[in-house]
């Protein structure tokens, strides 16, 4: 029997390249739901291409739209994924993959009725990670973690106690901005913030990599994930962009995971359990390149004065939900930059300002309890972020 697919965020980096795998394996799968936000085009070829029982368009306008083109079309189009209302079926697989806090919720519902769930949305995970874990056990569903680095770390600590980890080593590629001259860094332009040297991703997720701020959202999600100390996680620069995660054993021994830079690779991966012959899923570029060709690989310390935000590390752990806080921080200055209202360089200033607001503290020490209380925090840093870049105009 053909197992169902559901994507979350199918338009995307991400939900493309889960696309390029199902279209390849077609006769293993089907698509049960779909959902976007405001790709129009894209979302109208999908339902014709793949038709989803179900498409999910979050923007209200668009699926006004969506909905009248396709009038007397069998799937169901619906704005809001209400899994009671709508009687979704049960998805052997779903891909989480809307960038930001606007993934929780539908993280959380999916995982309700998916057998397995592969996560890419970081943001979900740092700031509902307890939420989601409880929901996956009520309900029997399997989580595998998409990052590339996590993907990576889960697959190296397999036969291994994490007591007997000595470090984790989280990779970066140092974006496209490393080698920047950095008298220029503050007049980088947003398109080249998004041009990443190795992986082709959204935009959200490269400008967090050209700032490093990827990294410490990473190091919040593989705490979370994996339990480990936070004094156990290393930040290193590796530009090849290779090797995706490292862990040294007590025992001094080393193990890393490398792997050429397509998220194909951790997607197919988690979709088949491991067991796929990866070539013919691959672009001719990978193909091309034969698999196993070490490179020179480098790793290189963190200069924290081109990367000023990697001083975070040390505020994650100030209170339960400081990283709630510093994700929403950081998702409206993205959006801001991105509109080109406020410099690359102002990003670590205006999330310090906030951790050093006189209000921090009485949410940053809130425990929530359920998604509602999560958004309450969230809410809180996005309107005092807004209020920051005002004052400092
Ligand atoms: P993209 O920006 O490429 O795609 C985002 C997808 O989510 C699109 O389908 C978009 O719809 C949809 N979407 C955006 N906002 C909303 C919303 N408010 N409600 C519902 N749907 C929405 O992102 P990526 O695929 O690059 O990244 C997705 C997640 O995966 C991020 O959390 C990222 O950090 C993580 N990740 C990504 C990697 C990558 O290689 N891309 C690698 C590792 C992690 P539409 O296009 O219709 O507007």
């Amino acid at each position: 029997m053909k197992k169902s697919i559901s994507i979350l965020g199918s338009t995307g980096s991400i939900g493309l390249n889960t696309l390029k795998i199902f279209k390849k394996k077609k006769n293993l799968f089907k698509i049960n739901i779909l959902t976007a936000n405001r790709n129009f085009k894209l979302i109208s070829k999908q339902i014709n291409e793949f038709k989803p029982n179900i498409f999910v368009i979050h923007d209200i306008k668009v699926f006004i739209k969506v909905k009248k083109k396709f009038v007397k079309n069998k799937v169901n189009i619906v704005n809001k994924l209400n899994i009671k209302k709508n009687n979704f079926k049960k998805s052997d697989i779903t891909i989480a993959a809307i960038p930001g806090i606007a993934g929780l919720n539908p993280t959380i519902e999916m995982t309700k009725i998916s057998k397995k769930i592969l996560i890419a949305n970081k943001e979900s995970i740092i700031c509902g990670w307890n939420l989601i874990k409880k929901t996956a056990k009520i309900n029997n569903t399997k989580i595998i973690p998409i990052d590339s680095e996590h993907f990576s770390i889960m697959k190296l600590l397999e036969n291994h106690n994490i007591k007997d980890v000595k470090k984790i080593y989280l990779t970066a590629s140092g974006g496209p901005f490393l080698k920047h001259k950095m008298s220029s860094l503050k007049n980088v332009k947003p398109n080249e913030a998004i041009k990443h040297p190795k992986w082709k991703m959204g935009k959200k997720i490269s400008v967090d990599s050209a700032s490093l701020m990827n990294k410490i959202l990473e190091t919040i999600e593989a705490q979370k994930l994996f339990m480990v100390d936070l004094k156990k996680i290393e930040i290193v620069i590796h530009p090849e962009s290779l090797v995706h995660a490292i862990i040294e054993l007590k025992n001094g021994l080393f193990k890393f995971i490398y792997h050429e830079t397509t998220m194909l690779i951790p997607l197919a991966n988690a979709i088949f359990d491991d067991e796929i012959e990866i070539f013919d899923l691959l672009d001719t570029r990978f193909q091309k390149k034969k698999l196993i060709f070490f490179k020179n690989l480098n790793f290189i310390n963190v200069d924290k004065k081109r990367f000023p935000i990697i001083n975070l590390k040390s505020k994650i752990n100030e209170y339960f939900s400081t990283p709630i806080i510093i994700n929403a921080v950081n998702e409206i200055l993205v959006d801001q930059y991105l509109k080109k209202k406020i410099p690359f360089t102002s990003f670590y200033g205006y999330i310090l300002k906030v951790l050093h607001d006189r209000n921090y503290k009485k949410y940053a020490v809130k425990v929530p309890k359920n998604v509602n209380q999560i958004h309450l925090i969230d809410q809180w840093a996005r309107k005092t972020t807004s209020d920051k870049i005002e004052i400092l105009k």
